[in-house]
């Protein structure tokens, strides 16, 4: 990776300002009319982190944001209902501040005891936030003598609190997460085990291009599905009736089946309807679809192409479901692979898994323990695979 980590710290009595990704999914709760977190994953993946900083003496100031607040305070974005959370976790009892700078949290923070952690409110509770204002980072850099990175779900961005901040630091670090998630993604990128298998699906082809351009140069095939499956059929002149297209992609998705020689797989089965909203008249077809369908998942032949390819593999990546998963008469393709990924992984495969709707995918099969690494990152990860760098992880200190 080539940047400091946290064992080239030394964390006794240090403050260290750590930015983590507590933007997790909060619930109102009818029974309690609070905030509840629906999903810990987040939280529990920082742990090791704050676990390292304050076992070595240390203190740790936890940042981070959480959903869109539009630059101000808006209570559904609060970060106090993770810091009930967080502390239940940690089982000690976690400070929460509900200013994010200034000179009050500046007094806390220094008064706190060895040992102690802190989680300030919603740092884009500040419009400079997402537009990496130098002042604002200035304001962030004063809660902390190091600067710990463990957010990768926002690595992909240049905001104050992973970047700006990191300039005002001699030592800027990656923390356990981060360093993990590179580790497993740079790993099946840069030296996986052949043959290697990506499997693509999801809403658009326009989100994946630097993806797919990107994954033909390193693996040996590239399984697509879900709604970019059609455009990319469409261009090959095969009948896709009603099916989501993208018209201004067409051309894009030609240039990518003419790079690949034979690469690229696509799904030659579907399951179809003549609406999202009346699964009931749902029908698997071979080959096109007729006007008046959709294509929704992949068939069942394409189930097993697909599932042998995964099976052969040795390392796989996956994002994107292979179809409208969210109702369970298009779940089945999705489901499937979710299956064939924890199958090749119990015969020795590396598989990586990425994406908000990918990994609530395979949650809902309860299959997200059997594979090798769930990513925490959508957008991030989405960036690395294209192969180009983030910003959250250049802005820390290289390694001597
Ligand atoms: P991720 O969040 O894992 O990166 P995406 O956001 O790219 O995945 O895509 C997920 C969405 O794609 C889901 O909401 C799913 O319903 C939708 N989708 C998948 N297949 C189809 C399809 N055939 N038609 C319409 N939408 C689809
Ligand atoms: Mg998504």
């Amino acid at each position: 990776m080539g940047k400091l980590t946290l064992k080239d710290l030394d964390l006794q009595g240090k403050c260290a300002l750590v930015r983590v990704d507590f933007n997790v999914p909060l619930q109102l709760s009818e029974k309690t009319n609070c905030y509840e977190v629906v999903d810990d994953t987040r939280i529990r993946a920082a742990l090791p982190t704050i676990r390292t900083i304050t076992e070595a003496g240390g203190k740790a100031v936890l940042l981070s944001h959480l959903g869109r607040p539009k630059g101000q305070p808006d209570p559904q974005y609060s970060l106090a209902p993770v810091a009930d959370y967080l502390s239940g976790l940690l089982g000690t009892n976690l400070r929460f501040s509900s200013e994010t700078i200034g000179s009050v949290v500046q007094k806390t923070v220094r008064t706190m005891p060895g040992g102690s952690v802190i989680l300030l409110e919603n740092t884009r509770y500040f419009p400079e936030e997402t537009k990496n204002d130098p002042d604002f980072a200035a304001e962030l850099a004063k809660l902390g003598d190091i600067f710990v990175n463990d957010a990768f779900g926002t690595a992909h961005r240049a905001h104050a609190s992973n970047v700006g901040v990191a300039n005002h630091f001699s030592l800027a670090a990656a923390g356990h997460l981060l360093e993990n998630e590179l580790g497993q993604l740079g790993n099946a990128l840069q030296s996986p085990t052949p043959p290697t298998v990506a499997l693509l699906g999801g809403a658009k082809v326009s989100d994946k291009i630097g993806v797919i351009t990107n994954l033909l140069e390193i693996v040996d095939h590239i399984l697509i599905g879900g709604a970019m499956a059609y455009t990319f059929l469409k261009t090959k002149g095969i009948p896709i009736g009603n099916s989501l297209v993208e018209e201004d992609r067409l051309g894009d998705a030609q240039e990518m089946l003419d790079k690949a020689q034979g690469k690229i797989l696509l799904p030659g089965d579907h399951i179809v309807s003549t609406d999202l909203n009346v699964p009931n008249t749902s029908k698997t077809v071979s080959g096109s679809i007729e006007n008046g369908f959709m294509g929704l998942d992949i068939g069942q032949e394409t189930v097993e192409m697909y599932t042998q390819k995964i099976m052969d593999a040795n390392t796989c990546i996956w994002n994107g479901p292979m179809g409208v998963f969210e109702i369970p008469e298009f779940a089945s393709g999705t489901r499937a692979m979710a299956q064939a990924m924890a199958s090749t992984t119990r015969k020795g495969a590396v598989t990586i898994i990425g994406g908000g709707d990918s990994v609530a995918a395979i949650k809902q099969s309860n299959l997200h323990t059997e594979v090798t690494h769930v990513s925490t990152g959508g957008g991030a990860m989405l960036q690395f695979l294209e192969g180009k760098s983030l910003p959250g992880l250049d802005a820390l200190t290289d390694h001597p």
